[in-house]
């Protein structure tokens, strides 16, 4: 599964399942591509980039959004709020919830979203700008587990290792790190802490 999943840096991923390619919050692309479905957890610039997304979407894309940021954005746009669940292009999908709770920028209030989300069978969960939450104990099923591990807005790579242990995926991997805050010493710290406990694939940024 881990080798159909590209990360393109920050919390940009592009999973190619068989019959659809997903991506994740595209920011900074280096290069234009075709999504059938692009997935944005919540309406800051390096998670919502309409310029970004301008360079995926074709006339069939759908994206699923919070509000804050499909307001940004054209095209076949479908809104989500945490506890949705949607099926497009074949993809299921769960908005979750995602906040903060020991800093203040993403409040719960606001709605943002992680998702889990089926391609080929896999699911997969994209955890956006999150702390460590309870939620999290809910999760079930989790193949792989994309988590931030960078601190400062999100969580640290100590408490991603709460989390890991919590949803308790086949696969973690860092993401939010390497570009605004973060570097790859906090992904090395995620995965050395996981070591014996939970898979951890450090993915080099295409
Ligand atoms: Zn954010
Ligand atoms: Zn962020």
């Amino acid at each position: 599964m881990v080798e159909n999943i590209h990360w393109l840096g920050h919390d940009t991923f592009k999973v190619v399942g068989k019959n659809v390619t997903v991506f994740t919050d595209p920011f900074r692309l280096k290069k234009s591509d075709r999504a059938d479905v692009i997935l944005i957890t919540h309406e800051h610039y390096d998670h919502c980039s309409p310029e970004d997304v301008k360079k995926i979407q074709t006339a069939d894309t759908v994206i699923v959004a919070t509000p804050d940021c499909a307001s940004k954005l054209s095209g076949d746009v479908r809104t989500v709020k945490p506890g949705d669940t949607l099926e497009v292009k074949g993809v299921k999908i769960e908005a979750v919830p995602a906040y903060n709770t020991n800093k203040q920028f993403h409040p719960k209030a606001n709605g943002w979203v992680g998702y889990i989300f089926e391609v080929d069978g896999k699911r997969i969960y994209i955890a956006g700008d999150t702390d460590y939450i309870p939620e999290m104990k809910e999760f079930k099923n989790i193949n792989v587990a994309l988590l931030p591990v960078s601190g400062t807005y999100v969580m640290t790579a100590d408490e991603a290792v709460q989390a890991a242990l919590d949803i308790r995926p086949d696969v973690a991997i860092p993401m939010h790190y390497g570009s605004i805050v973060g570097d790859q010493s906090d992904a090395e710290r995620f995965a050395e802490k996981l070591k014996g406990k939970i898979e951890v694939v450090i993915l080099k940024e295409e």
